[in-house]
């Protein structure tokens, strides 16, 4: 059982409420702000299947960085949008996503009012628009997608949009957003279901579909498009998510500068060519491809979880949330991560325990920031409860990722229990 934190106030942001109707005015300026945020910038915006489509309707988008929702607000337009928002992306501007009719939710968790409140939004005729990944992508590929969005669609039963944006992750790298690249941006939106096709599909079949209008590869898009990225720095931050050595196999001590990405423990050295490729500068290229080494990672860890060596734990910093006017600092907690218990994090905060569990059937990703902007700029991760998220900055370097790993390997290994028990 959890024992949750002694704030001195004891109130929290309702994130169960039905998101408010976004006027027209709302749907012009945020329109009319993207359009000029966009200036400059190489982008086409393309639409397939889609005339004559009037809302409701929803969007799933692949995810990347921020741009995304300027690069969509340019085809939704005139019709307004309510987008499913983490509750980090209301933090000091809350009443600004309020209005403008967002749909708050605490990343990973079991939000049964989100259901809720979407049905809601499309009842009301308007667009929901959803990043189902729940994430910026790490690599630039399609990241976990949950059964549970096919249950939605199937629900619902409107027209189905797919967001497909490509460059926005060359453009501004989830592990390095701050420094953008000269990338073109592409956008595609186009209608992949019918209310009919709805109805006669199974939500196996929806979630098929999804995956295979979804699924993305950045860096093909660059090889494929020739588009080269000249930038010096280039590879500063890769090391955050290519944290394992294919060569020696350690753990966390890869790192990056200018061009280069090294390990620090066999000191071999790959350069990340203009192409959006890898090339080691002695000896066997392991991996070219920047997607296969991260799922490389993936297999490593999921051989540690079936050989039970896996374990983690640390000694964070934290910062919570349990409104959304600011952060509350938590001070040292101590995190563990098991194969057996998921997440446990236990410290103290104003004379009295916290402690707060989440099985690994609880929580089928973990939400992961790099160089997080409102946290001092550290790497974090976020583990929310149903009214509560605690924002962990471990003290051992460079450890998020493989997190992120083990705890999608863990809620699949739960599932597969599950089904065996059955
Ligand atoms: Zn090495």
């Amino acid at each position: 059982m959890d024992i949750e934190v002694n704030y001195k106030n004891k109130k929290r942001y309702k994130t169960a409420k039905y998101p408010m109707h976004q006027g027209l005015f709302w749907t012009w300026l945020i329109w009319l702000l993207s359009k000029i945020a966009l200036m400059g910038k190489k982008y086409k915006v393309e639409t397939i299947g889609m005339d004559g489509l009037k809302p409701p309707y929803m969007l799933l988008s692949n995810h990347m960085h921020f741009i995304d929702f300027e690069l969509t607000a340019q085809a939704t337009y005139p019709y307004p949008v309510s987008n499913v928002v983490s509750i980090d992306g209301y933090v000091v501007k809350w009443f600004l996503l309020e209005w403008i009719g967002a749909i708050a939710t605490r990343k990973f968790t079991t939000d049964i009012h989100l259901v809720k409140s979407i049905r809601h939004v499309l009842k009301r005729g308007d667009i929901l628009a959803m990043y189902p990944e729940a994430r910026y992508t790490p690599c630039g590929t399609l990241a976990f997608l949950p059964d549970s969005v096919g249950k939605l669609i199937k629900m619902n039963k409107v027209p189905v949009v797919a967001v497909v944006h490509h460059g926005n992750h060359l453009y501004a790298p989830f592990w390095d957003f701050r420094h953008k690249r000269k990338v073109p941006m592409h956008t595609q939106l186009k209608q992949i279901l019918t209310p009919e096709q709805i109805e006669d599909m199974t939500v196996s079949e929806i979630n098929e579909t999804l995956r295979r209008e979804l699924t993305y590869d950045e860096y093909r898009y660059q090889k494929e498009n020739g588009i080269r990225i000249t930038e010096s720095f280039r590879a500063e931050g890769l090391h955050k998510i290519l944290y394992q050595c294919p060569h020696c196999k350690t753990e966390f001590q890869m790192d990056s500068k200018g061009t280069e990405l090294f390990c620090n423990a066999c000191s071999k050295r790959w350069n990340w060519n203009e192409d959006g490729y890898l090339q080691a500068l002695s000896g066997e290229t392991e991996f070219d491809h920047i997607p296969d080494w991260f799922a490389w990672e993936r297999q490593q860890v999921s051989r540690q979880i079936e050989s039970g060596e896996y374990h983690f734990d640390d000694e964070v910093e934290v910062f919570s949330l349990p409104r959304v006017w600011r952060y509350i600092p938590l001070g040292k907690a101590k995190l563990t991560h098991s194969i057996e218990n998921g997440f446990t994090l236990e410290g103290h905060y104003r004379g009295q325990r916290y402690f707060i569990h989440r099985q690994t059937a609880q929580t089928n990703s973990l939400h992961v920031e790099y160089d997080f902007g409102p946290l001092k700029k550290f790497d974090y991760v976020d583990i929310s409860t149903e009214n509560d998220s605690f924002y962990c900055r471990p003290s051992k370097p460079n450890q998020i990722t493989k997190l992120a790993f083990a705890t999608e390997a863990l809620y699949l290994r739960s599932q597969k229990q599950k089904t065996q028990k059955a």
